[in-house]
């Protein structure tokens, strides 16, 4: 709790949070008018909303706390693997906390490695929207810049709001630039930043804390909180972060059927978008990540109005005006034309580094 903040008997006067999981219209804890207030982990810690961390805790509130992720497991292409597995080791502890206890206990933290662009932060967010838990989004980069100075104690917040608004998962993006190894020419805000994290992994979800489970209550296992890093960087992770992440999953590339379903989910709703063959481009693609192919086809709609630029016969503001002229359906020599411009941003070296990674550190 916040320096200044009400004395933890406080705390367990604040009426329970007595949503399911399971419930359709998942936490109403942030309602509206007066329920919202008083819900809200600010009125929580100073009722009148004045405070030494007030600050903090509203840049939290607005930046960090992301209320309605709204990604669906079907959004995502592929990755079959990681979504049972995400399944098991996230969704079902908050279902059935009475089976999760003991030597079953929730996993700690989960590790997202792979590729840039390739759905680790849409997985992230399916799990936090199917889960119905409070998903709280955070980039460690901006975390280890913006933030400089106050990162530790924002950490720390973070992990006492996440507990608050519990069921909760933290998702800590780009984990590598606030928990990369020790060197000897460490910044001391960043080792400072590291021990917290540590500290606050090491506490956050109440129901898996190492044999001390059996007598908490079932409201109490259902509160769990759960660290989702993701990193493009595995190798650069500090050891004893990289044990407490410890379900650590590789997100690879798109396999050629996951490219197929990637040219289904960009093209859904675009005129020809259907008719477009794409086994024609599947050779092109090989390689290109789910981000490259969303650019891709973003590139290509784009097609018909480069086109009737290019023709010379309108400039802007005609172009501007033009609607119905633009509207045509989207066909193969677009991509064609698209993939001049565009080429896959993953090296082979790169994935290399991945599997030998996963060999050593990951988790099937
Ligand atoms: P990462 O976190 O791995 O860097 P993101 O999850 O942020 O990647 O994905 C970036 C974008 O790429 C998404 O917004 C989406 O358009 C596209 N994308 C990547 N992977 C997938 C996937 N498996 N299914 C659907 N879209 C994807």
């Amino acid at each position: 709790m916040p320096s200044g903040a009400r004395p933890p008997k406080e705390e367990s006067k604040r009426k329970k949070n007595t949503t399911k999981p399971w419930d359709a219209e998942g936490p109403k804890k942030r309602g509206g008018g007066k329920q919202k207030k008083a819900e809200s982990f600010l009125y929580h810690c100073y009722p009148d909303g004045v405070g030494p961390d007030t600050d903090l805790i509203s840049m939290l509130e607005k930046d960090v706390l992301d209320k309605n992720p709204q990604v669906s497991f079907d959004d995502i292409a592929d990755l079959d693997d990681a979504k049972n597995t995400l399944q098991e080791a996230v969704l079902l502890p908050i279902l059935m906390p009475h089976y999760f206890k003991g030597i079953r206990r929730p996993w700690r933290g989960v590790l997202l490695f792979g590729p840039p662009g390739t759905g680790k932060t849409m997985l992230a967010k399916a799990v936090a929207t199917q889960g119905k838990t409070t998903f709280f989004n955070v980039s460690a980069s901006s975390l280890a810049s913006k933030w400089r100075g106050e990162s530790e104690k924002l950490v720390r917040i973070l992990f006492e709001m996440a507990r608050f608004y519990a069921p909760s998962v933290i998702f800590i993006d780009e984990m590598d630039s606030i928990a990369s190894k020790r060197s000897s020419n460490e910044h001391e805000a960043n080792r400072k930043v590291k021990s917290e994290l540590l500290i606050q992994m090491d506490g956050a979800n109440v129901a898996s804390s190492a044999g001390g489970d059996e007598k908490l209550d079932e409201s109490e296992r259902g509160k769990s909180v759960l660290v989702l890093a993701a990193t493009n960087r595995p190798w650069d992770l500090d050891e004893a972060i990289r044990r407490r992440l410890e379900k650590r999953i590789y997100i690879p590339l798109p396999t050629e059927e996951g490219l197929r379903q990637l040219f289904k989910i960009n093209l859904k709703g675009i005129r020809g978008g259907e008719d477009i063959s794409i086994s024609e481009l599947l050779k092109k693609c090989k390689g290109f990540s789910g981000a490259d192919i969303a650019i891709l086809c973003r590139e290509a709609a784009m097609m018909p109005m480069r086109r009737k630029l290019a023709s010379g016969k309108v400039n802007f503001y005609e172009l501007a005006k033009m609607e119905k002229e633009l509207d045509v359906p989207i066909e193969l020599q677009d991509f064609k034309e698209a993939l001049k411009n565009i080429s896959k941003s993953v090296s082979k070296d790169n994935l290399l580094d991945y599997a030998k990674w996963m060999d050593e550190f990951g988790c099937k």
